[in-house]
C-alpha cells in the first residue's frame, strides 16, 4: 500500500463506521413511514463483514447506499492520479465484491437493493418501499 494513501484509507475507514449523510436521509424518512429495519448488519451470518447499510430482516431485503467514489458510480467516478494502478486495483475489488455479495445475497433469498449516493433520497426511499410492500404481500399470500 503507498504510503500517501494511508490518509485517504483510514479516512475512508472512519467514514465506514459512521453512517453518511444520504443513508441517514433515506433512513428517517423510511422510519417516518413505519418501516423498521437494522443498521449496518450483516445479513448472512456465514458473511460477516458483508454488511448491508439498511437491513429488513424479516422480509429479507438488503439496502446499500453506495459511495460514487469507492463503489464506482457512472456518473461520478474519478481515479486519483497519484497510485493511479494501485488505486485502479483497489477500486476494480470494490466493484467485483460488490457483485458477490449481491449474488450470495440472492442466492439466500435476499432481495438486494443499491443506491446511489447521488440519487435523491425521496426517489430512493420510493424505490425500497415498493421492494418492500412487493415482498410483505409476497410473503402474506404465503408465498415462501
Ligand atoms: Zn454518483
Amino acid at each position: 500500500m503507498p504510503a500517501s494513501s494511508d490518509a485517504v484509507r483510514r479516512r475512508f475507514q472512519r467514514q465506514r463506521r459512521a453512517s453518511t449523510k444520504p443513508e441517514m436521509l433515506i433512513r428517517r424518512k423510511l422510519h417516518r413511514r413505519g418501516w423498521r429495519y437494522r443498521v449496518d448488519t450483516a445479513p448472512l451470518a456465514t458473511y460477516r463483514r458483508r454488511r448491508a447499510d439498511i437491513v429488513f430482516t424479516r422480509l429479507r431485503v438488503a439496502v446499500f447506499v453506495d459511495g460514487c467514489f469507492w463503489h464506482s458510480c457512472p456518473d461520478h467516478a474519478t481515479r486519483p492520479k497519484a497510485n493511479a494502478e494501485w488505486w485502479r486495483a483497489k477500486l476494480q475489488a470494490n466493484v467485483e465484491r460488490d457483485r458477490d455479495t449481491d449474488a450470495r445475497l440472492r442466492e439466500a433469498g435476499w432481495e438486494v437493493v443499491r443506491i446511489w449516493e447521488h440519487e435523491p433520497a425521496e426517489d430512493a426511499v420510493e424505490r425500497i418501499e415498493r421492494i418492500l410492500i412487493a415482498r410483505r404481500d409476497q410473503s402474506s399470500s404465503g408465498a415462501t
